[in-house]
């Protein structure tokens, strides 16, 4: 029986295309952060710091940690000084960036759903973000946090590892105290929404095209098309 609904963000409540939003992310940081930081040294840093966050793979600190290890002390620059400064984009300059992106149809009626139908909804993003910058895509998508009382969201402030890692679903199974079988997850990766969840016993929706063909056959594939597709299936 379903009891929780973990939903991806980006290209799954909220449409948003990474090859236009990451550039534009990296190059308003990288000028916002100038006069500390030459912008060709600190995208590079930004990268590779990001990059062993990937790699935490739920043994080692919060994703957090993992990432400030790798970045701060390869600038030179103490947290405690270079942070307030990043904080401070996020409040300022990362939300002109929601022109970028738009809310996908039927996000909002299916959040709603789930919650009247007393579903646990978990918001599975990878969580390679601080908690605020996930919580202005989440408005963007016309689902914020203010509006629903999400059991959980997946930042980088909590979790200890990358959607690439099978402990990333594992923690949020812990979070959420169910067990695999009464988990749906919904997303557009194949890699790190479909495979990983079917895997654990999880059953998925895959956010694709009625025709695209699936890489691999996984056991516990509800279907796959778009959100209002789900909506009009499980409802
Ligand atoms: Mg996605």
């Amino acid at each position: 029986m379903l009891k929780a609904l973990l939903l991806d963000l980006d290209g799954t409540l909220l449409e948003n295309a990474m090859e236009v939003f990451v550039p534009a992310y990296l190059n308003a940081l990288g000028t916002f952060l100038a006069g500390y930081v030459p912008p060709e040294r600190l995208v590079p840093e930004l990268l590779r710091a990001t990059a062993a966050m990937d790699a935490n793979d739920g043994t080692g600190p919060t994703n957090e940690e993992a990432f400030a290890a790798a970045f701060y002390p390869a600038l030179g620059w103490e947290r405690a000084l270079l942070e307030p400064h990043i904080r401070r984009f996020y409040a300022e300059e990362f939300p002109k960036l929601r022109s970028l992106t738009r809310p996908a149809p039927e996000a909002r009626a299916l959040v709603g759903w789930a919650f009247g139908r007393g579903l646990q909804v978990a918001i599975a993003t990878n969580p390679l973000f601080p908690c605020t910058a996930i919580e202005q895509r989440l408005q963007w998508a016309g689902v914020g946090a203010d509006d629903f009382p999400y059991a959980l969201v997946t930042t980088y402030e909590t979790m200890h590892a990358s959607k690439q890692h099978p402990a990333y679903y594992i923690e949020i199974l812990g979070r959420l105290e169910r067990e695999p079988g009464e988990c749906l997850m919904v997303g557009d990766d194949w890699g790190w929404d479909v495979l990983p969840t079917t895997r654990l016993g999880l059953s998925a929706w895959w956010i694709a095209g009625p025709g695209e063909e699936r890489p691999s056959e996984p056991a516990s594939l509800l279907g796959q098309g778009s959100l209002a597709a789900l909506w009009d299936r499980i409802r």
